[in-house]
């Protein structure tokens, strides 16, 4: 199928629309805004993936914009880790751009503004101003401080800026209607006084830009052609226009705002305040903790970024809000893992073999694929003793006949090694099974070529010899909470969804190929799932975090 017949997006569509109704191609401009006050999480790759795809799409610039207009919340942290984050999802911005930037130019205007009659100071209290909104059905009531002279307004907004004012007991307001059908449009607050040290900025302002004043101005300062946002703002389009309306010279391009639908997750919470709350009360290991729905998050956990895009396009783009299915992500991710992780054993839960007819100082090297089905691996040597781990669920002293794995008397394989087979088996004072005693077939050998290595037998398990095996600690994940969406109820915080077992910390035995693993390497432990290389790995410890088990819950959805 060619780029031109593919189905667009209703974003991609408007686009169309706009280049055809005259709109020239090299005036397209998008951006990406985050507001550095907490990590990005798996629904701004939605937004990342939307606007930087249509700007690989229509080959046109993406800007990065910091939204930092409220200094009580942000932080250089989290600029620079909102930088990384889309780095490494593989995107290049035009532009690193910040809000902050432009405050003596909102102020500038602000100042017009008021000249025009269209601002004014306000100083009720915050309780006052509710109350005067009105409501969805009933129309608001102006403020008392409404129709104050020009000179007073342009008095007490200096003296604001001066810092002569307490937070909280004077605001700026624009002189819009508060009879209007939009409560946005009622009197919106342009600037708040804030005692706060910008991260940026420093302490060069005590007043701020609200965000719908900033982010229209910015857009059009930065002569973006699409502002694209989530749906919550679609009814703060009228104020977007209103506010581009009066700084619009038309000459310029005029900045138009579209909405889609947030992405959201089953079994997480998205909303950063919320993430900070997890964050701030320890309930997970920072931002990046493998269980957390940031990327900083994915990341550590093994996803790779192709992972996450191929998520983001997958689940596409909508018009209503709707959730995605977790299952969805995990799906994606190992699907890619599959293409590209080399498979390698560990164990972990281990019990262990003794191969009694196998000499005890013997040890061989057995030469092993990292995929036995794709070209481009390689191999490298596994080690064979005469002692080795196996899964305790891979032996049983007796089973049916589909229990293809280890069984008193029967026979199974190891995988690129020998047949064994099972004779008898040693158990502690608690019925325990602490040692199996088995037999091999020396002329068995995985690739030998001989007769034996060539009979089938039904199983073949993953294990590590017992002498060569390095210890590790292996964080095997499930979701951080037990309901579909632990934020959707009206009487229960989302923190009494936490699923109490979302971090179990095992011991194991993997191969000793994986002592030079570096961190975020990721590999397949044969028969578990996929697993990468955790941060925490030191000379002396490897830390492996489990990024998704092999059974694909999204697979058998589909079905
Ligand atoms: P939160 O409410 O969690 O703080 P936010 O929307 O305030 O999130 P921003 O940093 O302002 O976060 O978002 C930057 C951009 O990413 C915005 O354009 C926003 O619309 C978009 N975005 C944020 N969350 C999502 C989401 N869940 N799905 C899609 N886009 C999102
Ligand atoms: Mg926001």
């Amino acid at each position: 199928m060619t780029e031109d017949k593919k189905s667009l997006n209703f974003l991609e569509q408007i686009i169309e629309e706009d280049l055809a109704n005259g709109l020239p191609k090299d005036k397209l401009r998008f951006r990406f805004p985050p507001e550095p006050n907490g990590y990005l999480h798996i629904g701004h790759a939605a937004s990342i993936c939307l606007n930087f795809g249509l700007g690989l799409k229509y080959n046109a610039p993406v800007n990065l914009r910091f939204d930092d207009t409220n200094p009580a919340k942000e932080e250089q942290e989290y600029v620079d880790a909102i930088k990384f984050d889309v780095e490494w999802l593989g995107f290049k911005w035009d532009k690193e751009l910040y809000s902050s930037d432009y405050f003596q130019q909102l102020y500038d205007w602000t100042l017009e503004l008021i000249k025009e009659g269209k601002a004014y100071v306000d100083n009720q209290t915050s309780e006052e101003m509710a109350k005067q909104k009105g409501s969805p059905t009933e129309v608001g009531t102006d403020s008392p401080n409404r129709d104050r002279s020009i000179e007073e307004n342009l008095d007490l907004f200096l003296r604001m800026k001066n810092g002569e004012f307490e937070e909280g007991s004077h605001v700026l307001r624009a002189k819009i209607d508060m009879k209007h059908v939009n409560m946005h449009m009622r009197d919106p607050i342009l600037y708040r006084i804030l005692k706060r040290k910008h991260h940026r900025t420093g302490n060069d302002w005590c007043i701020y830009p609200m965000y719908d004043w900033t982010h229209g101005e910015s857009d059009y300062l930065e002569q973006v052609s699409h502002s694209i946002c989530t749906l919550e703002f679609k009814s703060h389009r009228d104020l977007y226009d209103w506010y581009v309306d009066q700084v619009y010279d038309t000459t310029t391009l005029r900045p138009k705002q579209r909405e889609f639908a947030r992405r959201n997750l089953s079994y997480t919470v998205m909303s950063k305040r919320k993430l900070l709350q997890l964050v701030e009360e320890g309930v997970v290991n920072g931002w990046d903790d493998p269980r957390m729905p940031t990327i900083s998050g994915l990341r550590r956990r093994g996803y790779t970024a192709e992972s996450i895009k191929i998520f983001s396009e997958t689940a596409g783009i909508s018009k209503r809000d709707n959730v995605t299915d977790v299952a969805l992500l995990e799906h994606c991710i190992k699907d890619d893992l599959n293409k590209t992780a080399p498979r390698v054993m560990a164990v972990l839960n281990p019990v262990k073999i003794i191969i009694t007819n196998y000499p005890e100082e013997k040890e061989e090297f057995l030469d092993a694929n990292y995929n036995d089905y794709e070209e481009g691996f390689g191999s490298r040597a596994v080690p064979f003793s005469r002692e080795i781990y196996i899964e305790k669920e891979d032996f049983r002293e007796e089973a049916n006949k589909k229990f293809f794995r280890l069984k008193l008397g029967n026979e199974v394989r190891l995988k690129n090694a020998y047949i064994i087979k099972a004779e008898s088996c040693l158990k502690d004072e608690n019925g325990e099974i602490t040692e199996i005693y088995c037999t091999y077939d020396e002329d068995s050998l995985s690739g030998s070529g001989t007769e034996a290595s060539k009979r089938k037998v039904k199983g073949t398990l993953h294990w590590v010899s017992a002498k060569h095996a390095v210890k590790a600690e292996v964080r095997v994940y499930d979701r951080l909470f037990t309901d579909e969406a632990p934020d959707g109820h009206k009487d229960k915080d989302f923190k009494e969804f936490l699923n109490p077992d979302s971090l179990t910390v095992i011991d194991a035995f993997v191969e000793p190929s994986l002592k030079t693993a570096n961190v975020l390497d990721r590999f397949q432990f044969q028969r578990l799932g996929y697993f990468c290389v955790d941060k925490d790995t030191t000379e002396t410890k490897l830390v492996f975090n489990r990024t998704v088990p092999l059974r694909d819950s999204w697979a058998k959805k589909e079905k």
